[in-house]
C-alpha cells in the first residue's frame, strides 16, 4: 500500500507542475508528413502543428465552443453540434448518423422495445410564474421491425395538498409531436398511466432511427410538503439551507419523467444536450460540459453530454454558486459549486481533495475516469447525495458537523464512484441496483484505505458491520439480489432493498476478494468494468464471468449471500480437556433458517480461531472451522499443550458474521 501511496502523490505533484504549452520549437517541421515530430502528450494539427493532445486534458484544454475530438486530440469549434460538420464528436464505440447528424453507438441494445441515443432538450424555466416550457427531440433507435407505435414515459397526475384539501397536479401537459421531417404525429398524453403514445408516420424497421421532438409545458413541482412521495422529484424551485434559490431536477429513481418524456428503463442510457435559461438570469449547470453560451435575454447556456447514462443521472441545476476548483487528474477538472458564503466553500477545499487521490487511484485500479469533467453541486436535499451524471448532487447538510464526520468528505468520492459503478456500468434493471450502489460503497472503502492506509478501509467496513447489526430490521428483510413481478424500485415494499447494498454489499466483495486472492480480485475487477464500461450489467452475468476467470464455482456463495436475507449469526463455544490436550470447539449458526437460510464456510472462508493463554513464552493455538452442505453445528479439537484462557475470531475482520453469546 506504501508504494502505492507514493506513486500517487508524485502523480499528483506532477499534474500541479506539468502546464504544457504549444510545440512552437517545432513550427518549422511539418507533422502531417512525419508524425514522430510531435512530442508525448501532443497531436498533429490540420495545420502541420503540434499541439497538446486534448484528450489528455479533457476539461480545460479546449476553450469556449470547442470540443476535444476524440479522434485526433485536437480541438474543433462545436457552434452545431453536428456530428457531419464536427468531426470527432462521437464518444467511444460511437458513430455518426449522418442523416440526423447525432452520434449514435455503434451497438444497440437490443433488450427493449426501442433503444434512445440522446435527450437534446430546450427548456425555459419561468419562476416568477411558477412554469416551465421546451421541447425534447428524442434520438431513438427501432430494436425491433415494423415499430409503429413508441411508448414514452411522461409524469402521472398526483394529488397535491392544497389550502383546502388538495387537487390534481400534473407535471406536463403534451403539446405537440413531430417526427425527423417536420411531420406532426398522432399522440396520446394519458396521465393516469404516465405514457404518451406517438404514431409514428411510417412503421420502423429494425436498427432504423427517428427523431421525435415533444413539446410540452408545465407547472414546476409545486409539492412543498416534505414528506409527500414526490417532494424533491422532477423540475422545481427550492430554497438551500441558507436560503438561496435553486431551480434544479431530480430523477432517481423514475421521476426523470416528471421533468422530461423519455424511455425511463435504467437499462436504456442515452446521451443529452441540455439548453437551459432561467427567467432570474441564474447560471445553469449540467451534465457535461459548457459548449455554448448566449448574448442577451434570456441567458441560454448549452452543455453536451458525449457518454450515454441512466436517465435518473440527468441533471440541470441553477444557483448563485461560488465554483471552488479542486484540482485536475489526467486531464479531469474536479470542481465543486458551493452557496455563495465562506463557510461554505471553505469545506472543499479542506475537505473534498480526496476526490483527487480517489480518480488517480481507480483510474489505474478500473480504468479512466469515463466522462470530461466532475462537478460536485450543494443542494438542498438529495438522499444525501445523488450521481448526476458529471454534476452530482451533494446534500447542503453534509458540510456541517463535527470534523470527525468529514464534512461531506466519503459522500464526494461515493458520488464519483458511480461514475464508473451506475453511470457508466449500469444496472440491466432495477433489481441489480446492489451492483451500482455496493460497488460505489466497496470502492469508497478501497479509495479511503489507499488515501489513508489499509487500517482506514478496515474502520469503513467495521462501520458498516456495526450498522448493519445496531439496526437488523433495516437490512433483513430483502435479499441483495432481490427480484420483484411486476418490477419494484428500491425500497418500495422492502427496507433491504435499497438499504442494504450500502453496507452489506461491500462485504460480499471483501469476501470475493478473500476467495480470489489480492491480486486476481484486482485484475478480476479492472476487466468487469472494462466488460461492462457503457454496458448493462446484472449479477447472473457476474457470476458467469466470475467462474469462468477463476477456479472458484460462486453459484453456492451468490445463493447464500446475495439471493439470500441476511447474514450469518454464530455462537462459538469451547473446553480444555487437559488428559487430552486439546481444545473442544463447537460453533454454531443460529439465525433463523427458515427465513435466513445456512451458510457455508470452507477454503478461504473458513473460520480461524486463536486461543492464548496469556503466557508470552507458549505459542498460541489455532484451529479452523468449516461448515458445509446445510450443517448448524461443527466441533472440531484443536491440539493445545496448556489450557487457553482466551478465545478470538480474527475471521471477523474479513466475514460479515454476527457473533452473538
Ligand atoms: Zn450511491
Amino acid at each position: 500500500m506504501r508504494g502505492r501511496l507514493s506513486l500517487l502523490l508524485c502523480g499528483l505533484l506532477l499534474l500541479a507542475g506539468c502546464h504544457r504549452s504549444t510545440r512552437s520549437d517545432k513550427a518549422t517541421s511539418d507533422c502531417r508528413h512525419s508524425e514522430s515530430i510531435c512530442g508525448s502528450g501532443t497531436t498533429c494539427a490540420a495545420n502541420g502543428q503540434c499541439l497538446m493532445d486534448c484528450r489528455e486534458n479533457l476539461a480545460d484544454a479546449c476553450g469556449p465552443g470547442l470540443l476535444c475530438n476524440q479522434g485526433t486530440g485536437a480541438c474543433v469549434a462545436a457552434q452545431k453540434l453536428d456530428c457531419n460538420e464536427v468531426p470527432g464528436l462521437c464518444w467511444e464505440n460511437q458513430v455518426c448518423d449522418a442523416p440526423t447528424g447525432y452520434c449514435r453507438e455503434a451497438a444497440i441494445d437490443t433488450a427493449l422495445a426501442y433503444d434512445v441515443q440522446l435527450y437534446d432538450y430546450t427548456l425555459h424555466v419561468d419562476t416568477a410564474a411558477s412554469t416551465f416550457s421546451g421541447q425534447v427531440s428524442i434520438f431513438l433507435v427501432a430494436t425491433r421491425g415494423g415499430t409503429a407505435t413508441v411508448t414514452l414515459d411522461v409524469g402521472k397526475t398526483v394529488e397535491v395538498p392544497v389550502e383546502e384539501g388538495t387537487a390534481p397536479y400534473t407535471p406536463y401537459t403534451v403539446t405537440s409531436v413531430k417526427s425527423r421531417s417536420g411531420a406532426a404525429l398522432a399522440f396520446t398524453q394519458d396521465s393516469t398511466a404516465g405514457t404518451l403514445t406517438v404514431t409514428l408516420g411510417t412503421p420502423l424497421e429494425a436498427n432504423a432511427s427517428e427523431v421525435l421532438t415533444v413539446a410540452y409545458q408545465g407547472p414546476l413541482n409545486p409539492i412543498s410538503d416534505r414528506k409527500h412521495d414526490l417532494y424533491f422529484t422532477g423540475l422545481m424551485r427550492r430554497e438551500g439551507k441558507l436560503g438561496h434559490s435553486l431551480v434544479q431536477t431530480f430523477g432517481w429513481p423514475h421521476h426523470t419523467r416528471r421533468w422530461l418524456p423519455s424511455h425511463d428503463h435504467p437499462r436504456d442510457i442515452a446521451r443529452a444536450i441540455a439548453r437551459v435559461s432561467i427567467d432570474n438570469g441564474l447560471p445553469v449547470q449540467a451534465n457535461g460540459v459548457l459548449v455554448q453560451e448566449s448574448e442577451g435575454t434570456p441567458h441560454r447556456r448549452t452543455f453536451l453530454l458525449r457518454q450515454p447514462v441512466p436517465t435518473y443521472a440527468l441533471n440541470f441545476i441553477a444557483s448563485d454558486y461560488t465554483r471552488v476548483p479542486i484540482g485536475t487528474v489526467d486531464g479531469v477538472q474536479v470542481e465543486a459549486y458551493m452557496y455563495p458564503v465562506a463557510t461554505e466553500s471553505a469545506v472543499p477545499p479542506l475537505w473534498w481533495t480526496g476526490t483527487l487521490g480517489a480518480m488517480k487511484y481507480l483510474n489505474e485500479a478500473l480504468g479512466s475516469f469515463p466522462f470530461e469533467r466532475y462537478a460536485m453541486m450543494q443542494v438542498p436535499s438529495a438522499l444525501g447525495g445523488m450521481e448526476h451524471a458529471t454534476v452530482v448532487s451533494i446534500a447542503d447538510t453534509r458540510t456541517e458537523g463535527p470534523d470527525e464526520e468529514g464534512h461531506g468528505n466519503k459522500l464526494v468520492i461515493h458520488e464519483m464512484l458511480h461514475h464508473w459503478w451506475g453511470d457508466s456500468a449500469h444496472q440491466a434493471s432495477w433489481e441489480e441496483f446492489w451492483l451500482n450502489e455496493s460497488l460505489a460503497s466497496f470502492y469508497t472503502a478501497e479509495a479511503l484505505g489507499v488515501l489513508g492506509g489499509r487500517s482506514a478501509f478496515q474502520a469503513e467496513l467495521d462501520r458498516m458491520k456495526a450498522a448493519i447489526f445496531k439496526s437488523p430490521a433495516r437490512y433483513d428483510d430483502d435479499a441483495l439480489r432481490w427480484s420483484r413481478h411486476p418490477e419494484e424500485v428500491p425500497g418500495e415494499t422492502t427496507r433491504a432493498s435499497f438499504a442494504a447494498p450500502y453496507v452489506k454489499g461491500p462485504w460480499i466483495w471483501q469476501m470475493i476478494r478473500l476467495q480470489l486472492g489480492e491480486s486476481a480480485f484486482a485484475a478480476f475487477m479492472k476487466r468487469f468494468y472494462a466488460a461492462t464500461r457503457f454496458k448493462p450489467y446484472s449479477t447472473t452475468q457476474l457470476i458467469t464471468l466470475l467462474n469462468a476467470e477463476s477456479a472458484v464455482d460462486f453459484t453456492p456463495f451468490f445463493k447464500e449471500w446475495v439471493y439470500g436475507r441476511g447474514w450469518p449469526k454464530l455462537t462459538s463455544t469451547w473446553s480444555y480437556d487437559s488428559a487430552r490436550r486439546v481444545i473442544r470447539l463447537t460453533v454454531r449458526q443460529t439465525q433463523d433458517v427458515a427465513r435466513y437460510g445456512s451458510y457455508t464456510f470452507n477454503g478461504p472462508l473458513a473460520l480461524k480461531y486463536v486461543f492464548d493463554d496469556a503466557d508470552a513464552a507458549t505459542a498460541s493455538c489455532t484451529g479452523e472451522v468449516t461448515f458445509t452442505g446445510g450443517a448448524l453445528e461443527s466441533t472440531v479439537d484443536i491440539p493445545c499443550a496448556r489450557a487457553p484462557t482466551t478465545m478470538s475470531q480474527p475471521f471477523t475482520r474479513d466475514l460479515l458474521v454476527e457473533i452473538v453469546p
